[in-house]
């Protein structure tokens, strides 16, 4: 265990005359408050537990660290030796009660070491993280409430270290307060895991719209993510990771599907009464579509090296994606266009069987019809556009 040294008790000391707080604990050197110094004291290799030289990093024979609001070595220098100058003074403040009698100005808590629950919201985001990666979560979704950390253990028989693997891991809600917020969370560990996350492999099971549904602002993927209610909200996978979007505003996932079917009914009905050509192959339709799958294709690798990226690589990966997206577009409408000519009677008979029976007909073929009809739903709270692909 590190030290907390806005929060735990440090040992007072004298080093070269000087009042300082002494920490057996090695100090995390992004810790100590700006204008402040931390140093370790060494020993020898032939007495560890005697303080020989004070230095900026002990690598080995680490006797202690300390922290001084004055300077006790030269930058320069790479060590100054202690002599009999250490003397602990047999008090253990914390760095407020030592500021206190030293009569300086106390350091701010960096806002890291405060306890930050995360949100309902994110925590609904965290439950739907570890349920997407096949970890085996212990409690139930309404327990995730936003304010308890969580302990994630190795599953029996799992061979993968869990912090590259969370399939069939462990979670299990802590009956402590957590003390990362999960948006926090959450962005280092999908950095961690090489940006495998909510990749287009994984099965979707929320919605019969996964894939299909996209944010009206950003253009990024839409995910239905529970809340610790247990009520689905469709949420931009932009924001989720870095709220750089403002968010596709509230769109309930059960409703949303509802109207998406309305509309597919609808655009169905238009059809029924046409007759369509009984053309079985189209090779301008197939050309299109092949030119189709590999925009689609290029824009999902650009969107795949963003988390990564630099700023100067993001820049110009939402550029290109800009244009790709126009070429998508444009090539959706064509093959729209000609779709509808193309598609049979068949087709549609078939199309209108499943949306009667919409009740009976389990998810996957949901989502095959959705995927018959619509190339892409862009949606906020407020507006939802359908592309359609017949
Ligand atoms: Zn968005």
């Amino acid at each position: 265990m590190q030290i907390n040294i806005y929060k735990d008790k440090l040992l007072g000391a004298h080093l070269f005359g000087a009042s300082v707080l002494y920490s057996t604990k090695p100090i995390p050197r992004e810790d100590v408050p700006q204008s402040w110094y931390c140093y370790d004291l060494r020993g020898t290799a032939r007495h560890p537990d005697e303080p020989h030289a004070l230095v900026d990093k002990a690598e080995e024979n680490h006797f202690g660290s300390i922290l001084s609001y004055l300077p006790l070595k030269n930058r320069r220098s790479q060590f100054r030796l202690v002599k009999n100058m250490f003397q602990m003074t047999g008090t253990s403040p914390t760095l407020a009660e030592f500021c206190a009698e030293e009569k300086i100005r106390c350091p701010e808590t960096p806002i890291r070491h405060l306890l930050r629950p995360a949100s309902p919201e994110d925590a609904g985001l965290l439950y739907e993280f570890f349920k997407s990666q096949g970890t085996v979560v212990i409690n139930e979704a309404a327990d995730f409430a936003g304010t308890n950390g969580c302990y994630l253990y190795q599953g029996r028989d799992v061979q993968e270290r869990k912090n590259k693997h969370l399939k069939d891991q462990i979670l299990v809600v802590a009956p402590s307060e957590g003390l990362v917020s999960a948006d926090v969370w959450l962005r280092c560990r999908k950095k961690l895991m090489a940006n495998t996350t909510f990749q287009n492999g994984r099965k979707a099971k929320n919605t019969w719209l996964a894939g299909k549904v996209k944010c009206g602002r950003c253009g990024y993927a839409l995910m239905s993510v529970g809340n610790p209610s247990g009520v689905q909200y469709l949420r931009c996978s932009k924001r989720a990771d870095n709220k750089s979007c403002p968010g596709c505003g509230t769109l309930r996932t059960r409703e949303f599907e509802r109207f998406i079917y309305g509309e597919m009914v609808k655009k169905l009905a238009q059809f029924q009464t046409l007759t369509g050509k009984r053309e079985k192959v189209n090779p301008k339709l197939t050309a299109l579509n092949v030119e189709l799958a590999r925009v689609e294709d290029e824009i999902e690798k650009l969107l795949n090296t963003l988390t990564e990226a630099s700023a100067v690589l993001i820049s110009y990966a939402n550029t290109k994606i800009e244009e790709l997206d126009a070429q998508r577009q444009t090539l959706s409408k064509e093959i729209a266009a000609l779709s509808a000519e193309t598609m049979s009677p068949e087709q549609i008979e078939r199309l209108s069987v499943y949306l009667n029976r919409w009740e009976e007909i389990d998810f996957d073929d949901r989502r095959q019809v959705a995927d018959g009809l619509i190339s892409q739903i862009r949606a906020t709270g407020e507006c939802v556009a359908i592309e359609w692909k017949i």
